[in-house]
């Protein structure tokens, strides 16, 4: 920010106020991370001056003999981190990973399934508002009356609609997903099986969730959340002839120039995320996830399935007169960051929503732990139940847990 301010006041004021909100707000949106400055680095380098169409050794521009070197690094690690046989890491977002595997994959009216928005799923996943719903005729499945996936359900609904791909993933599914029977449901009805592991990326990398990447066709994800990269997109195969038709889809399918300084940090991320200790850091983020989880229903708040094998838990404000929109209010105005979010069985509209998504992944970067956990459970219950007469005091709660743990200093 220093360099920016010399050259533009204007902009490096708020880039400043943003340093000084992550800095005191407690961050639980899931789908957020903190960069290690390594990866905001590479971000912020030279590297964006190239332009490098193509893949490393077939360009279109001539100079490219050092980003080749640099993507190829992250291919390379991604491969490893995964158990991969093929990566692209150029896609600029999630959003556009997925877009491609679906050129990649299918014919324009092909039938998919994919998770429901409102149930969990991605915008990406066939929301008639999206490219995917648009183009596609998607069939979309849900969670069943316990909020988790009801495989023989989701089987006898792949009987009945025979998609030609089925797409799993979620942003806000607080259970483990079981991909092994997923492959086998896909492939037991000739449809391809497109994992889109963008929440849950980090814990796949240390162990912490099964990985897609043995029983998918194509796995897609973006590197910003619990992989603690920065934003992009990154697709993974082990299948030759999908991974040449996904590097095509990719460029100049829906893509033109890579971002080689992204894709850089990217390389910087993967190679952190192969680091004995990431593997801490993943089960640090479940434990956390688990540690707030409890203390929450410990105050009586429900949550969507009871409870969360990963590093997400969706508070069900079905019954209680606070709604998602007002906590997410409260909880700002009291530093911590969160989102609203519909609920399975939802009964507000999805501007007011019943729920809302609390993950783990920033502030188990930031060092917190159990004990910490429990501070911030305590004053969401205390949000949803006494905002009126202790807005202060867990204003100031929070303000001093933020303070004990410094960010970027
Ligand atoms: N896929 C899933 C499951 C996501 O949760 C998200 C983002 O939240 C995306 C894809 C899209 O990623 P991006 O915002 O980078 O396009």
């Amino acid at each position: 920010i220093g360099l920016v301010e010399k050259a533009d006041p204007e902009l490096a004021a708020a880039m400043d106020r943003e340093l000084a909100r992550q800095r005191e707000n407690i961050e639980l949106i899931a789908s957020e991370n903190i960069v290690s400055p390594a990866v905001m680095a590479a971000m912020g380098s030279i590297l964006t001056n190239k332009y490098a169409e193509g893949l490393p050794g077939k360009r279109y521009y001539g100079g490219c003999a050092y980003v080749d070197e640099v993507e190829n690094i992250a291919i390379q690690r991604a491969c490893k981190l995964f158990g991969a046989k093929y990566a692209n890491v150029q896609p600029h977002s999630g959003a556009q990973a997925n877009l491609a595997v679906y050129f990649a994959l299918l014919d324009l009216g092909d039938t998919v399934m994919g998770m429901d928005l409102s149930q969990g799923g991605h915008l990406t996943h066939g929301s008639p508002v999206n490219m995917s719903g648009k183009n596609y005729h998607f069939v979309s499945y849900g969670v069943g009356e316990d909020g988790r996936i009801d495989y023989a359900e989701l089987e006898k609904q792949v009987r009945k609609v025979r998609p030609r791909m089925i797409v799993a993933g979620a942003s806000a599914y607080p259970r483990a997903i079981d991909f092994e029977k997923l492959a086998e449901i896909a492939h037991g009805y000739g449809a391809f099986l497109m994992v889109d592991m963008a929440h849950i990326a980090g814990l796949v990398a240390g162990g912490m969730h099964q990985s897609p990447v043995p029983y998918a066709d194509v796995v897609t994800t973006t590197t910003h959340k619990t992989l603690r990269g920065p934003r992009g997109g990154l697709i993974l195969t082990n299948n030759a002839v999908l991974a040449k038709r996904i590097n095509s889809a990719v460029f100049p399918g829906t893509q033109g120039g890579p971002l080689e300084h992204v894709i850089a940090a990217k390389a910087v991320c993967f190679g952190e995320a192969l680091k004995p200790e990431f593997k801490d850091y993943a089960r640090k983020i479940v434990e956390n996830a688990q540690a707030m989880a409890a203390e929450l229903q410990a105050r009586g708040v429900k949550l969507v399935s009871g409870g969360t094998d990963n590093h997400l838990m969706l508070l069900d404000l079905r019954d209680e007169e606070c709604t998602g929109k007002e906590l997410e209010a409260r909880l700002d105005s009291v530093h911590i960051t969160a989102n609203k979010n519909t609920v399975p069985g939802e009964t507000r509209s999805p501007f007011v929503t019943s729920g809302v998504r609390l993950g783990t992944p920033a502030v188990t970067t930031r060092g917190m732990g159990e004990a910490e956990m429990k501070v911030i459970a305590d004053c969401i219950a205390d949000c949803i139940w006494h905002y009126d007469e202790k807005k202060d005091d867990i204003s100031a709660r929070v303000l001093a847990l933020t303070k004990a743990f410094p960010l970027y200093e």
